[in-house]
């Protein structure tokens, strides 16, 4: 799986970051994109991916501040438009508003979709545990921002081991039956005698991974819980070192508190994003450094860059 970043802009678009959306590419795994918000213009950022829009299963919204939602009724429209391409329904999740806003835009623009959308609303008292299927689960929890906001945590269920085919071989294991025998897990005894315990050539369960994505906020207890342990730490910083006063007072965070989640909540990578048009490249670089003094494996992302996880 991939995090691609769509938009890693502060509040408004600059010429080389644009408002907030990423995706979580699940192409492997369910053959599915998931989107995390849908600034304005998240849709022209798609056409310089690989994404097919049509394979944007679920949307999940952290707040409903311009900068993260003004870009879903385009996107929406544009997915109806894949000619010859099924039309398949699309989930989005999000504070209670997401749907009255999405319809009310698309009612009054005239706008008729040939996919069915289903909304999944949330207050602070319907958090926790917002979605499962068989392969993931996500968690979201409120944050501490100037409007409501959450974070989300999501959680791949643990994977299967696999059978080492070669060494069953190796062991006189004929192709066939018994194969499949071992690989359920089945102890068998070969016309030799020889037995074959399966564990023996069953790797071990890997777990899944958890990726934590936030949203805007001020640094908060939420954010180490929602990100403990996590493979990848997605958090924004809107401002710098020495601004803490200032991340307060507008509900952000600075690259140090950003860090010091990370630390705290023992996840092993930062990504740093929501990145001020303020800061210049040079700047950027010192974001960085500045919070690798507290949490070593920490990264500035850019639009459209890939990290694999
Ligand atoms: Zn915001």
């Amino acid at each position: 799986m991939e995090i691609q970043f769509l938009g890693t802009g502060a509040g408004q678009p600059s010429k080389s970051r644009n408002v907030s959306s990423l995706a979580l590419k699940l192409l492997d795994e369910i053959n599915e994109v998931w989107l995390f918000d849908c600034g304005e213009g998240t849709q022209n950022r798609i056409l310089e991916t690989s994404i097919r829009p049509r394979k944007v299963s679920k949307i999940f919204i952290t707040h409903l501040h311009g900068d993260h939602i003004f870009g879903l009724p385009g996107f929406l429209s544009s997915r109806a438009f894949q000619a010859n391409e099924e039309q398949t329904d699309l989930e989005i999740y999000g504070p209670v508003g997401i749907k009255s806003f999405v319809l009310t835009s698309l009612r009054v623009s005239g706008s008729r979709l040939p996919y069915q959308i289903h909304f999944h609303e949330f207050d602070e008292g319907s958090l926790g545990k917002i979605m499962e299927t068989d392969k993931f689960t996500v968690y979201a929890e409120a944050l501490d921002h100037t409007i409501f906001c959450v974070g989300y945590r999501i959680m791949q269920k643990d994977l299967e081991g696999t059978l080492d085919a070669d060494k069953l071989k190796a062991a006189g294991v004929p192709f066939g039956p018994l194969f499949g025998q071992v690989k359920n897990g089945q102890d068998v005894t070969l016309e030799d005698g020889t037995k074959i315990i399966a564990a023996d050539y069953i790797s071990a369960p890997r777990p899944g991974k958890v990726i934590t994505i936030l949203g805007d906020t001020r640094k908060t207890n939420a954010s180490v819980r929602l990100a403990v342990n996590a493979d990848v730490l997605v958090h924004e910083s809107t401002y710098g070192k020495g601004d803490e006063k200032m991340a307060r007072k507008h509900g952000h965070s600075t690259n140090m508190q950003a860090a010091e989640v990370a630390r705290e909540a023992g996840a092993k990578h930062l990504l740093l994003n929501h990145i001020s048009a303020r800061f210049l490249s040079k700047d950027v670089s010192q974001l960085r450094k500045d919070a690798s003094s507290i949490f070593e494996n920490v990264y500035v992302v850019k639009d459209l860059e890939e990290v694999e996880i």
